[in-house]
């Protein structure tokens, strides 16, 4: 009988375990099966502290096991699989940072889809907020391809970096404070290693807008005492003591989108005053 959980890939047809095992040759997969594991949060805050490579960084995140409750919920999705996507295997392994190692703008989500990003295992790929999200980003020029349908596609940037501060797909979108605390120590090393490149960060709805606040740099209380804490808005800029520039977007989500909330020419003139702001021409 065929094992249901070896499933093969739908652009690259190797097949593979759902969720996939480090180091197997999964399309942009940083691990190898000796990469090491956080099984904590101590453990991730020292992993995280020591790491000295984006690569470096990619590996170790994705292969992070310290929340219990949502390494079983990635896996379990990994399994269960939503109808669409039953024929194809999961990645249901933490999604690491997307995109140029040396970014002028750092886009901060929230965390991975469970059937988008949890499935291809990379940010913001294969569901419909990555549609609206890499179809403006094309269309400012700012990756190679209007769409980003698995992690295989030949999806390419010079300039931009998209993270988040939580790497697992979380039940219900939704990370549990210790859950984003520990998590938090990936966020910041990243933003350590790619902090002197970046002169935009655009925020993807009030919670990356807060966490984009709490990256090192980006807000030092003393400097800006005395001034309101800078306030969400779709469009709005905030001058970090940094230099870095603040942009608020509201989030390409499914609800946001078919509400007309956001629309793809709002997203249009948030990456054009991104580029303007960052100076790309
Ligand atoms: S949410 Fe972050 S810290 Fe928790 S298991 Fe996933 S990668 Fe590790």
């Amino acid at each position: 009988m065929q094992d249901v959980h070896v499933l093969v890939h739908p652009n690259t047809g190797l097949a593979f375990d759902s969720p996939v095992q480090p180091g197997t040759g999964w399309p942009g997969d940083p691990a190898t099966p000796h990469t090491p594991k956080a099984a904590d949060a101590a453990r991730v805050r020292a992993l995280a502290g020591a790491v000295g490579s984006i690569p470096d960084l990619d590996a170790v995140v994705s292969v992070c096991r310290a929340c219990p409750r949502l390494v079983t919920w990635r896996e379990d999705v990994a399994v269960a699989k939503r109808r669409a996507f039953a024929d194809q295997p999961y990645w249901g392994r933490p999604v690491p940072g997307w995109g140029s190692q040396q970014p002028r703008i750092f886009i901060v989500g929230l965390a991975p889809a469970a059937h988008g990003a949890n499935r291809t295992g990379r940010m913001f790929t294969g569901d419909r907020s990555g549609d609206q999200l890499y179809a403006a980003l094309y269309r400012a020029g700012l990756v190679n391809q209007p769409t980003s349908v698995d992690a295989a596609d030949g999806l390419q940037t010079k300039q931009i970096r998209i993270s988040a501060p939580v790497r697992c797909a979380p039940p219900a979108n939704a990370p549990t404070p210790a859950e984003r605390d520990t998590c938090w120590p990936w966020l910041e090393a990243e933003w350590r290693l790619v902090s002197e490149h970046v002169r935009v960060i655009v925020a993807l709805g009030g919670f990356g807008w807060q966490i984009a606040l709490r990256l090192p740099g980006a807000l030092e209380m003393r400097a800006m005492r005395g001034t309101p804490k800078p306030r969400f808005g779709h469009g709005a800029v905030a001058e970090l003591p940094s230099g870095v520039r603040l942009l608020g977007c509201y989030h390409p989500s499914q609800q946001n989108m078919f509400t007309g909330k956001l629309t793809p020419a709002m997203l249009d003139d948030i990456f054009m005053e991104a580029k303007k702001l960052t100076g790309i021409k």
